[in-house]
C-alpha cells in the first residue's frame, strides 16, 4: 500500500496540460489564462483629470486660499471623451470633467468645490501642487508591461484589465472533460422510485459538482450494474473524456469488477489502495493522457479522494500553480480515535477564536455518513503512526468548507 504523498505524486506525474482555446471575455471568468498579456499602450492612454473642476497652471495660483482666491479666465470646457485640444495659457483655466484629457499648458486641477465661477472668470480658493488631481498616462499599466501571465485564474478585475487593453478574446486552457460513472446494482436514478435494497446514486452528482467547482466540465454518464459486460461497455465508452471518475466496485467484494475491467480495456494501472481512511481502495490508471480514477463507492470516501487526488490533477492540467487543498493548523476541542497504520482524515467543523482555529469532529466518521462531510469545514489529518487526535492537540487540516482555497503545497509527509 502506498502513502497519500506517493499517490499524489503518481497522479500528478500522469497529468498532461489541457489544450488551449481562445474565448471571448464574456466567457473568460474563472478560466485559466494560457498566454502572456502585455500592454501595447499606456493605461490610461493620456493624462486626465481625477476631479470635476478646473485645469490650471499651478504657478498661476501660488498662495491662493479662501481669503485670497486666485482669479483666472475660463477659456473653454473639456468633457470626458473629448480630444482635449485646448490650450491653457498664463492666467487661464479650462473647465474640466473627471476622465477628460488634461489640456496642453495645464499641470494641475482644482476641484469644483474650491471654485466660484462668474461669467468667464473663476475664483479658485486653493493653490494646487503641480500634478495635483492629474492622473498621468500609464498610471495603471505602462506600455510593454506584463499585465497577466499563464496560470492566472481570471477574476473580474482581471477581465476589466483585459478589456482596458482592448482585448476582446483571451487564450485559456480548455476545461478538462470529466465523465462520472457510478457502479453498483443497488443504485437507482433520481426520479425513479426506490425498490427494496436500492439507494439513489448520490456520488455522481456530488463528484460532478466537485469537478465543476475546480474548473472542469463534468458530465454524469450514469450508473452501471455490477456486471462485467455492462461495465466493460460503459468504460469503453469513455474515450471522449479527459478524466473518468467511477465510483464503487474497487474494493474486495465478490462483485467488485472495476479494477479488472480497467485492466481489460488497456488502462495502465498506477496504483490500487492508499494507506488512508476514508478512501483506501482507490484505484488510479492512465492511458495516453486520459486519467481514470476508480473511486470507492462510499460517498465520503469518493469525495475525500476527489479532494486529495482529482482536484489537484484537474488544476494541474489547467496550469494552475496552487493545486492542493489549503491546509491550516487546527486545535482539536474534542478527541477522536483514529486508525493506526492509515492516514485518517477526520471531518471537523472549524471555529475561529482569538486567532486559533478550533476543530470539532462532525460526529460519526463512517465513510457512508455523507452529512459528516456536508457539515465539515476541514479534514483534520491523523498521520499513520497515530491512533488518536487527542483533545487539545494540534493537527494539520485540509480546509474544505467556507475557508477552503488552494495551495502550492500539501501537508502529507
Ligand atoms: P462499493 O465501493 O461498491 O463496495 O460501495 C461501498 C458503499 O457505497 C456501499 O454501501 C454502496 O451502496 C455505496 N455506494 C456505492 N456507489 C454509490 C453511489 N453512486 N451513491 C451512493 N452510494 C453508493
Ligand atoms: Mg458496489
Amino acid at each position: 500500500m502506498i502513502s497519500i504523498a506517493e499517490a499524489i505524486e503518481s497522479v500528478l506525474s500522469a497529468v498532461v496540460p489541457a489544450p488551449i482555446e481562445e474565448v471571448g471575455l464574456a466567457a473568460a471568468r474563472g478560466r485559466v489564462l494560457a498566454e502572456e498579456v502585455r500592454a501595447t499602450f499606456d493605461i490610461p492612454p493620456f493624462a486626465n483629470s481625477q476631479m470635476d473642476g478646473f485645469a490650471v497652471r499651478a504657478a498661476d495660483l501660488v498662495g491662493a486660499d479662501a481669503d485670497r482666491p486666485g482669479t483666472l479666465r475660463v477659456v473653454g470646457t473639456i468633457a470626458a471623451g473629448s480630444a482635449g485640444d485646448l490650450r491653457v495659457g498664463p492666467g487661464e483655466a479650462v473647465r474640466i470633467m473627471t476622465g477628460a484629457p488634461i489640456p496642453a499648458g495645464a499641470d494641475a486641477v482644482v476641484k469644483v468645490e474650491d471654485s466660484t465661477a462668474e461669467g468667464a472668470i473663476v475664483a479658485l480658493r486653493h493653490a494646487p501642487r503641480p500634478e495635483e488631481f492629474v492622473r498621468p498616462a500609464g498610471e495603471d499599466v505602462r506600455s510593454g508591461e506584463l499585465v497577466l501571465g499563464p496560470g492566472r485564474l481570471l477574476r473580474p478585475a482581471d477581465l476589466g484589465l483585459l478589456a482596458s487593453l482592448g482585448k476582446p478574446t483571451v487564450k485559456v486552457r480548455v476545461r478538462p472533460r470529466v465523465g462520472v460513472l457510478a457502479t453498483g446494482d443497488e443504485l437507482a436514478s433520481l426520479g425513479q422510485p426506490l425498490r427494496p435494497g436500492q439507494i439513489y446514486n448520490s456520488n455522481a452528482w456530488a463528484l460532478a459538482a466537485a469537478a465543476e467547482e475546480v474548473g472542469a466540465d463534468a458530465v454524469v454518464i450514469g450508473s452501471v450494474r455490477d456486471e462485467p459486460d455492462a461495465l466493460r461497455a460503459a468504460f469503453a465508452s469513455t474515450r471522449g473524456f479527459d478524466v473518468v471518475l467511477s465510483t464503487g466496485g474497487v474494493s474486495v467484494g465478490d462483485f467488485d469488477y472495476v479494477k479488472q475491467i480497467m485492466d481489460d480495456i488497456g488502462l495502465e494501472r498506477r496504483f490500487w489502495q492508499v494507506a488512508q481512511k476514508p478512501g483506501k481502495p482507490i484505484t488510479f490508471a492512465a492511458r495516453e493522457g486520459q486519467l481514470y480514477f476508480g473511486l470507492p463507492g462510499n460517498p465520503v470516501s469518493s469525495l475525500v479522494c476527489f479532494v486529495l487526488y482529482v482536484a489537484p490533477a484537474l488544476r494541474r492540467a489547467l496550469g494552475l500553480a496552487e493545486v492542493f487543498a489549503r491546509s491550516a493548523q487546527v486545535e482539536l476541542v474534542e478527541g477522536v480515535r483514529t486508525a493506526r497504520g492509515l492516514c485518517e482524515l477526520v471531518r471537523c467543523t472549524v471555529r475561529e477564536q482569538g486567532g486559533r482555529l478550533l476543530a470539532a469532529p462532525t460526529g460519526t466518521q463512517s465513510s457512508g455518513v455523507l452529512r459528516s462531510l456536508s457539515l465539515a469545514d476541514c479534514l483534520a489529518i491523523s498521520p499513520p503512526g497515530r491512533d488518536q487526535l487527542a483533545a487539545g492537540s494540534t493537527a494539520d487540516a485540509l480546509l474544505v468548507g467556507p475557508h477552503a482555497g488552494f495551495s502550492a503545497r500539501h501537508p502529507f509527509a
